[in-house]
């Protein structure tokens, strides 16, 4: 069996392993777990959310949404068209959300902080539940599956299962200017961004004064976790003990991977989003609810390039 039809079959046993009804935990309430968590409780499943620090993750005010400055593949494309009837939905019902075209398509400059609000409000009418601790391995028992969207974060005590494949980028202190968060907002197009590279708040602020001269602007800044393909990261953690490729593949080409998972209480991740949480996180909550439910298939040549099993070792070949 060729790697790529290994990874799909991985991808398929997943394929309706977690039935309405069941209990899941989500590791993580920044926009990607808040977006998953609200797919898997319109799937019927029951959801309890943990977050230890602030709901809505990085504090950026205002992200884009759909937005490339360059052409991008399929999955790029797939998750933009689906996002953006999202994002105009919210423009009808009259939510903060600016839309801007460009030579690559729609995109949105989005209130991230008050986006985050409106998810957590609708959780909370649909009878959702946050603890507002930390998630630890040791819980996973009390659950019938467990999703990490931890973002950059690691589970505490825990070496992250994405290490050999991400890279911390750093350093990037961006000021936003015509935000103006408490009294409304004023959304400004991306030219009045300026976003710097490994400078110092204070290099990044001298520099944001040069181009706003005399206008108000706001600070964020943080970090980006990306995959070393900048692809997220989809799919239940390989159990433990699998930690080649080759090893998983032969244990699981006779077993269900999903379900050994579970068993197991491996994580499902759900993280990677790089720079474009707002843009994946809606497509990709909607379909891995969907496939994990066994509501809908969703495009499996897509997904299971996502798999977090890409990044295993391959043995050398002999
Ligand atoms: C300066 C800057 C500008 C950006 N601009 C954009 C943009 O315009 N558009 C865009 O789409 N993206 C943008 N990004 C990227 C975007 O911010 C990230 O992709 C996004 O924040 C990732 O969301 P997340 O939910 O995966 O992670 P996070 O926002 O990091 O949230 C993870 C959450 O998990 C929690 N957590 C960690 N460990 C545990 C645990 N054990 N138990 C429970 N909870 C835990 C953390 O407290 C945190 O709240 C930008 C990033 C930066 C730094």
């Amino acid at each position: 069996m060729k790697r790529r039809e290994f990874l799909q079959k991985i991808w398929n046993d997943s394929f309706g392993v977690l039935p309405p009804g069941k209990h899941v935990a989500v590791a993580g309430g920044g926009l990607a777990g808040l977006h998953l968590a609200e797919a898997l409780l319109q799937r019927g499943l029951r959801v309890t959310l943990y977050e230890p620090r602030c709901i809505g993750g990085v504090r950026i005010p205002l992200m884009h949404a759909c937005q490339t400055p360059k052409l991008r593949g399929a999955f790029w494309e797939n998750a933009a068209a689906f996002s953006r009837q999202r994002y105009e939905q919210l423009i009808a019902s009259g939510y903060l959300v600016r839309a801007t075209d460009s030579a690559f398509g729609r995109y949105y400059a989005v209130n991230a902080r008050s986006l985050a609000r409106r998810l957590t409000e609708r959780l909370c009418r649909a009878g959702f539940v946050i603890r507002r601790q930390p998630f630890f391995e040791s819980e996973a028992q009390n659950y019938d599956g467990h999703f990490l969207a931890t973002g950059a974060s690691f589970l505490p005590g825990e070496k992250s299962p994405l290490l050999r494949a991400t890279q911390i980028v750093p350093g990037h202190a961006s000021y936003a200017t015509g935000v103006n968060v408490k009294e409304g907002i004023v959304l400004p197009p991306r030219a009045e961004f300026v976003h710097l590279r490994d400078a110092t708040p204070a290099a990044a602020k001298a520099e944001a004064l040069q181009v706003f001269a005399g206008k108000r602007s706001f600070l964020f800044h943080g970090q980006r976790l990306v995959t070393r393909d900048r692809l997220p990261a989809i799919g239940f953690y390989p159990p433990a003990g699998e930690n080649s490729y080759d090893e998983l593949r032969l244990t699981f080409l006779k077993k269900n991977y999903a379900v050994d998972s579970l068993a197991q209480e491996s994580p499902f991740l759900f993280q990677g989003m790089g720079y474009h949480v707002l843009t994946y996180a809606p497509f990709l909550a909607a379909a891995v609810a969907a496939w994990l439910t066994g509501a809908d298939k969703m495009d499996e040549n897509l997904i299971c390039n996502l798999s977090p099993t890409r990044f295993l070792y391959r043995n050398a070949r002999r």
